[in-house]
């Protein structure tokens, strides 16, 4: 009998999900509150985010990444700098011999491709707008109700995928650690005179972490951590103030700046779930955990999210097991935990590490830096990294079908 299973919110990583798992034999219902649209979508925003080469992988595997593909600037080196200061290290494409280090696609994008699918399958319910209220669990029927605004959908399984915006982890008794941070992201779109020839900057200035990374085009999208009065300050100065300002930070190594557009502020957090997994639930993506976006690995670490769970749901439906089954779901769990773990005390650390101004750090990094740049296999280390393809993988990070061919 077709299973069925339900996603709460259909963003960039509860929208890919549903994808993934078109060629399953599954009843898949998609609930998401704010239209594509809306100008309140907040997944599929003004943002523009960088995409490693390992999640191309699993876009390509779920047929998305040719759709958004026109849209994406290739990263085809980095360049890693603390401004004022000696260190640095490169990072190029030509060193790991992949097509790109990564992509930079605005989040609209990726919306319009995945809602289009969404749209297209026959396979799938994308009921929207539509917001998840409560979660019902009973344990005796192997059941989940999900109450909606506009009726309830029952299911074996519900995958979270709120992004942690409404109070459904807390309805499934998840405990969430939460550290605000003090600083906020600056980000928006900046003109320079000269062609960046894909090359991307990541520049540790005296107000924070600034990250430009290439458009398709011409330009680069900035990323800018800064404290939070200084990030609405900047956004509220005439354009020719902040492009002096920008350029006394950065410096000239990308070039002269020449326009600005579309400055925003966000909050930043970092936020831990003590497990992705309850009773016949799954939290996936920032839902599960919220990650600072100076090292650009939030939409990153929710495609793996979904490369390992689908593939785990694969499997189960291939031996015609219960899709919502603890034991399944618990070796889901604590594999992305221990992944996910490690990606968030590197972020944090780097904060750390390149927040702090005494003088013997300072040093430190520098050395950090140029050791980097002249030891090829820590090079490499940090290149597989980067580009997201370090470790044991799933099939659809390997650019795999979900199911093996028969
Ligand atoms: C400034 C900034 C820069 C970033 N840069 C990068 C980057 O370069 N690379 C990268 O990989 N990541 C980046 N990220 C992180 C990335 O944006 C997130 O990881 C990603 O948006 C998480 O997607 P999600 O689908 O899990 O959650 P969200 O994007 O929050 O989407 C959740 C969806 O659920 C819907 N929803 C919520 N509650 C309900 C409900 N009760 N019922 C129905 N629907 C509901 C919402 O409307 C929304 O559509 C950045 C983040 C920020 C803030």
């Amino acid at each position: 009998m077709t299973q069925k299973l339900t996603i709460i919110g259909g963003g960039l990583v509860g929208a890919s999900l549903a994808c993934a798992l078109r060629p399953l034999d599954l009843d898949v219902t998609v609930l998401e509150e704010t239209p594509l649209e809306s100008g309140a979508q907040p997944s599929f925003d003004e943002r523009t985010i960088a995409l490693t080469y390992g999640s191309r992988k699993i876009l390509e595997a779920i047929g998305i990444w040719d759709l958004i593909a026109p849209e994406a600037g290739d990263i085809k080196r980095i360049h890693v700098s603390n401004r004022g200061h000696a260190g640095f290290t490169r990072l190029d494409r030509n060193d790991i011999g992949t097509e790109a280090l990564g992509y930079v696609v605005p989040t609209r994008a990726i919306g319009k491709a995945l809602i289009d699918e969404l749209h297209r399958s026959p396979k799938i319910n994308f009921q929207c707008p539509s917001r998840a209220e409560q979660i019902h669990i009973s344990p005796a029927s192997n059941n989940v109700t999900t109450e909606t605004t506009d009726g309830a959908v029952s299911s074996s399984l519900v995958v979270l995928a709120d992004g942690g915006r409404s109070p459904a982890t807390t309805m499934i008794g998840v405990n969430k650690k939460i550290k605000k941070y003090s600083e906020s992201a600056l980000v928006g779109i900046v003109g320079v005179d000269r062609n960046h020839n894909g090359t991307a900057f990541e520049r540790f200035t005296e107000y924070g972490p600034l990250a430009l990374l290439p458009l398709v085009n011409q330009g680069f999208a900035l990323a800018w951590t800064l404290p939070e009065h200084d990030a609405q300050a900047m956004t509220a100065l005439p354009t020719e103030e902040f492009l002096s300002l920008l350029q006394d930070s950065f410096g000239d190594r990308a070039g002269f700046f020449t326009a600005c557009n579309q400055l925003t502020t966000y909050p930043l957090s970092q936020v831990e779930i003590e497990s992705p997994v309850s009773n016949r639930c799954v939290a996936v993506g920032n839902a599960a955990h919220i990650v600072h976006p100076v090292a650009g690995q939030g939409f990153n670490l929710g495609l793996k999210d979904i490369a390992y769970l689908s593939e785990a749901i694969a499997k189960a439906t291939l031996e015609n097991a219960d899709i919502g089954d603890t034991s399944f779901l618990q070796r889901y769990a604590t594999t992305r935990r221990d992944q996910t773990r490690r990606v968030l005390r590197f972020t944090d650390g780097l904060l750390q590490l390149f927040a702090n101004e005494l003088p013997g750090l300072r040093v430190a990094r520098n050395i950090g830096l140029n050791l980097i740049e002249i030891i090829p296999p820590a090079k490499r280390f940090l290149l597989r990294r980067t580009v997201g393809i370090a470790g044991p993988l799933p099939r659809l990070a390997r650019g795999l079908p979900l199911q093996p061919q028969s």
